[in-house]
């Protein structure tokens, strides 16, 4: 369900303009041609946010206003023909949120439409905390973050649930996590690679041997940490 938009204007080819955008943008826009009619739909409807047409033929836009503001904190939107009545909008007190100078793009009013209602609802789910992914993956460093904590995880832990993690929203079976753990192709190379880290390590230290960055992770393989080279004596 769309945000509800009630617009009060009395032109049908704007209004018509208005509906199409707002509904095309996925809002559930509803209108009325006049103060009267729209003072009514908002007592009787939910409505999330008013776009007003300031020049309405049975009472301004700008009273309507104040009588909207006496029993409702809807966020409400000006629509105005003269750029003389931007003054009045901006000057006077009349608790608008915004307004919008008469011929508009339909796109220019979705999005700020869409503005008004983010600064209503600043608790709005849209904040930085869910944007964040509930998994990280660092393949390079072969460990996984959750919910912003690195978990510590056995080589077959890690193992299982990396190969999860590659395949979101699909069941793996026990046989196909079973070959992702124990038949991970680069196991049957651990003895090789011990070999090539120790001569590494080896024609390290003869530059510097205090020093050994190449840090053994038992059951996950090596990392190179460059933070923790000691300065040379
Ligand atoms: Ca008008």
């Amino acid at each position: 369900m769309g945000d509800k938009i009630l617009i009060i204007e009395d032109e049908p080819a704007i209004a018509d303009a208005l509906l199409y955008a707002l509904t095309t943008e996925g809002f559930e826009a509803h209108w009325c041609g006049l103060a009267r009619d729209g003072m009514s739909w908002l007592k009787q409807n939910p409505v999330d946010l008013v776009v007003l047409d300031v020049g309405l033929p049975d009472e301004s836009g700008f009273e309507l206003c104040r009588r909207i503001r006496q029993f409702s904190a809807v966020p409400i939107m000006f629509l105005t023909a003269r750029k003389e009545e931007v003054d009045r909008i901006v000057g006077l007190e009349i608790g608008a949120d915004d307004y919008v100078v008469k011929p508009f793009s339909p796109r220019e009013i979705s999005a700020r439409v869409r503005a008004i209602l983010r600064r209503a609802r600043p608790s709005a789910p849209t904040s930085d905390s869910l944007m964040e992914p509930l998994f990280a993956h660092d393949e390079e460093r072969k460990r996984i973050r959750y919910h912003q904590q690195w978990l510590e995880l056995t080589r077959y832990e890690y193992l299982i649930l990396s190969a999860l993690l590659r395949h979101p929203e699909h069941i793996l079976s026990r046989d196909q996590l079973m070959d992702a753990a124990w038949n991970d192709p680069a196991a049957s190379l651990d003895r090789v690679i011990d070999t090539h880290i120790k001569g590494i390590r080896t024609k390290l230290k003869k530059i510097l041997p205090s020093n050994d960055p190449i840090v053994t992770h038992r059951g996950l393989g090596y990392s190179i940490e460059l933070s923790r080279s000691e300065p040379a004596a």
